[in-house]
């Protein structure tokens, strides 16, 4: 069978709530504190694997016990983990914390992430390209001189690729038209396009603008609005969020992402696949947590019926 190829980061994420947050200098005392793993890499492995795709994880993890605990993570939820490499030194972390008016503050260290690099993938990506069923998905959160690499270098042999621009960056026009898919919320679509996408009709609009770089398809997530999808053969499908009660988004994205690509690698049509991957989204956004509310195929499947 195929697979889905995440190159991407993995972190620990520490987060930690409080009443108030500390001023400078002050030491107070924390109500809990979780300790998850994530990253935007991971988290998408992990959406892809319980939406029911065949996928490999990509990456870089430190000499650290939470590498140590970033690996177990994915190899339960029966990930390919032979192509994640050690690097000396501290793992990706997310120190996190939360007041009690649940807003917060995010200290993101790279870590083994910020490492990752061109020469790391000699062997792994000659190996990957020979099946040409293998599908590959980046993010933004390794360094960007990488992902640039690793797109020229297996658009040279036609490959599928998938970039979630995210955090939102400016994409060059020559790396979009390497690209098979894009996936993007309302900023990122907004920085990459310059055009102001805020509903169905604007992101339409980007859309356009981008197949006209190349790319081949293209999918703009527009929070609890839904999304639209449009591809250079001028189809144009939007499917509406599902409306859930609201607990907590995180993770809404690559959930989306991972259960999109699922769907496709098992045969099922694009608007089957959107269908299932909208479905995915809303159930993690009723839950709390990063990977931790991202379901399983089963669940999904049940909320479809
Ligand atoms: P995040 O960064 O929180 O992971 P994102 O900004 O990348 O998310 P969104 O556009 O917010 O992505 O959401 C992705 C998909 O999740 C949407 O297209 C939609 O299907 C679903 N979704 C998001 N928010 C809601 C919501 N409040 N109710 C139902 N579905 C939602």
């Amino acid at each position: 069978m195929s697979r889905i190829m995440v190159i991407g980061s993995l972190n620990m994420d520490i987060v930690s709530r409080v009443e108030n947050y500390p001023l400078p200098g002050e030491t107070i005392k924390g109500i809990k504190t979780d300790v998850n793993p994530g990253g935007k890499g991971a988290n998408q492995a992990v959406a892809i694997a319980r939406a029911g795709g065949n996928v490999s994880m990509v990456g870089a993890i430190g000499t650290d016990v939470f590498g140590d605990q970033l690996l177990e993570a994915l190899q339960q939820e029966n990930i390919e983990t032979n192509n994640i490499i050690r690097k000396e030194g501290t793992s990706g972390l997310a120190v996190i914390t939360v007041d009690s008016k649940g807003s917060n503050s995010i200290i993101l260290l790279e870590g083994a992430n910020g490492l990752l690099s061109m020469d790391d993938l000699t062997d792994i990506l000659p190996e990957a390209i020979k099946d040409p069923a293998n599908i590959f998905l980046l993010q933004n959160e390794v360094p960007w001189e990488t992902t640039k690499n690793i797109i020229e270098s297996l658009s040279a042999s036609n490959a599928s690729i998938y970039l979630n621009p995210a955090p939102a960056q400016h994409i060059p026009t020559e790396i979009i038209s390497k690209l098979t898919g894009i996936f993007l919320n309302e900023i990122e679509a907004t920085i990459i396009t310059g055009l102001s996408v805020i509903d169905q009709e604007s992101a339409s609009a980007a859309a356009e603008k981008l197949i006209a770089y190349g790319v081949t398809e293209v999918i703009i997530t527009l929070g609890e609005k839904g999304s639209l999808y449009r591809d250079f053969r001028e189809h144009v499908y939007f499917t509406p969020g599902r409306k859930v009660n609201a607990m907590d988004t995180t993770a809404a994205g690559d959930t989306f992402i991972g259960a999109y690509l699922a769907s496709k690698q098992q045969g099922y049509s694009i608007e089957a696949s959107l269908e299932y991957a909208t479905a995915a989204a809303a159930l993690t956004v009723s839950r709390e947590g990063a990977q931790k509310s991202i379901p399983y195929q089963e669940e999904i499947l049940q909320f479809l019926t």
